[in-house]
């Protein structure tokens, strides 16, 4: 009988304080240290129904990884995630597991579930530290295949085709690979060293990654083929394009989207004292929106030294973003206006934002996304004081690709379809990410990139070679 830890709570994490991280943009978590963990992994009761194996979208073996941690065989643990993630120091700290893995966890039930993101985070970066600089040899003279865009999508197909032999080249648009996790999420929830080192990781396999290149502009989809000599094509472009209220005043100067916001922060490093970038610093900022993304821009925005409120139109217990970011957001002294609409952004005569004219809402029936609809409460308008305004109401995919692509076939909001594997309209090209299913998350991206690596595989298997 195994020795179990059955305190009914998850062991703290170590974490810089809010006053002193609010000022910073080191990494506000700071994982277990190796005790902590093999506690945390033995409080896993290893119970018959598994039901987080069910919780994960990548279905990696928990149960057995937890266990390996218990004993304190932390390399076969990797291993074991390994099999199914490919960017398990990224998902560790990303992804959702309260709604995932640990919303299913059996623990959960009497007390906290096992904090298995944690341990999957401690597991990763513990290998990351030892793994020896060698990697498997490159695969030489494999089929060509193109993977566009490097976000985890794209980052996870191109290595499990790289894994099976295949010649694979990543084209990148910006001028760093990593997609949102480069240039979206913030250093403080994600240190960018840690994406370096997983594409350093893909490069020794054999992977080429060509950046500035905007795929419908630098080539066509088609001159791929034709002209680059690649036997097959997978697109997991994203979901760049943000969506604006379309409100008087949204084109006035202290107004950004949540991407350009954070672009300029993440990729260029705008906080940094002598960056090229410049970044708008105000001393009190607006944030509209309820995601992760508009957590992300208010965290940002107080780490440059603004006061922040985000106003977000249903009520606290609708917020989609992750609980902890939202707790980390209210520790660092982010202001919240539920139930607020915004309806104008106010300017002076030279067109700079002084503030945003909002309504008070209350909800009522569930609309057809199951959330209940939120109504504007008659004479109800207050002018929040703000000298910049961001937007983070959603993204959709850029269009680009399919305007440029013949035959391409494209949803309502410009999603990339598919069938299941990842096969688009046209033959040899396949797609997977917020490309197809507007924006997500990391873990559904990356399982849909090898979902179409396996697809690609299959497809170069059934058509002869080329050369
Ligand atoms: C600020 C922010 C915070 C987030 N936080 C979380 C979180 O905490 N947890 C979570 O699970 N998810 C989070 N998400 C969502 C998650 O990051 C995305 O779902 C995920 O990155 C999608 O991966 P992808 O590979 O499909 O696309 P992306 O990561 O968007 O990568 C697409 C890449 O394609 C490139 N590209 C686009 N068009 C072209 C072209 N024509 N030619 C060449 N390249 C092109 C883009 O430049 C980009 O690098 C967050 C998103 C944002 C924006």
């Amino acid at each position: 009988m195994p020795n179990f830890n059955m305190t009914l709570n998850k062991h703290t994490m170590p974490a810089q304080s809010p006053s002193e991280r609010a000022k910073n943009f080191r990494e506000v978590a700071l994982g277990y240290d190796e005790n902590t963990a093999v506690e945390e992994a033995r409080r896993c009761v290893r119970c018959k129904t598994r039901p987080c194996v069910t919780g994960c979208p990548v279905g990696i073996d928990i149960p057995a990884f937890v266990g390996l941690v218990a004993e304190g065989k932390f390399e076969e643990a990797y291993e074991v995630i390994r099999a199914a993630s490919s960017l398990p120091a990224v998902c560790g700290r990303v992804c959702a597991q309260e709604t995932q893995c640990e919303g299913k966890c059996t623990r959960g039930i009497k007390g906290e579930p096992v904090a298995i993101g944690r341990l999957e985070r401690f597991v990763a970066d513990r290998h990351m530290q030892n793994a020896s600089a060698s990697a498997a040899a490159p695969a030489v003279g494999g089929r060509k295949v193109a993977v566009v865009g490097s976000g985890p999508a794209g980052l996870a197909c191109a290595g499990d085709l790289a894994k099976l032999g295949y010649d694979v080249t990543v084209f990148e648009a910006l001028h760093l690979a990593g997609g949102v996790l480069m240039y979206g999420i913030p250093e403080f929830r994600l240190p960018k060293e840690i994406v370096r080192r997983e594409i350093a990781g893909l490069e020794a396999l054999g992977v080429k990654f060509v950046t500035n290149a905007v795929i419908g502009q630098a080539f066509l989809l088609e001159e791929l083929f034709e002209e680059e000599g690649f036997e097959a094509v997978f697109l997991g472009t994203g979901a760049g394009l943000p969506r604006f209220m379309n409100i008087p005043g949204e084109n006035a100067k202290g107004v950004f989207s949540a991407n350009e916001f954070l672009t300029r922060i993440n990729l260029m490093k705008a906080y940094e004292p002598d960056a090229e970038t410049p970044v708008f610093r105000a001393a009190r900022t607006v944030v509209v929106g309820g995601g992760n993304v508009a957590m992300d821009a208010a965290r940002c925005a107080r780490r440059l030294g603004s006061e922040v409120t985000v106003v977000y139109r249903r009520s606290e217990a609708e917020l989609p973003a992750r609980r902890e970011e939202v707790l980390h957001a209210k520790e660092e002294g982010i202001g919240f206006a539920f139930l607020t609409n915004p309806v104008e952004i106010v300017c002076d005569g030279e067109d700079n934002v002084v503030g945003v004219r909002c309504v008070g809402m209350t909800l009522g029936e569930a609309d057809e996304s199951g959330r209940r609809r939120p109504i504007a409460l008659e004479g109800s308008e207050r002018v929040i004081p703000a000298a910049c305004v961001i937007m983070a109401l959603g993204t959709s995919p850029n269009p680009l690709i399919a305007r440029t692509s013949v035959g391409l076939a494209t949803g309502p909001r410009g999603e990339i379809l598919t069938d299941a594997e990842g096969r688009t309209s046209l033959p040899g090209v396949f797609a997977g990410g917020d490309a197809v299913t507007g924006a997500a998350t990391v873990i559904l991206a990356m399982g849909a990139g090898k979902t179409a690596a396996r697809s690609i595989d299959a497809y170069l298997k059934e058509k002869p070679s080329r050369n």
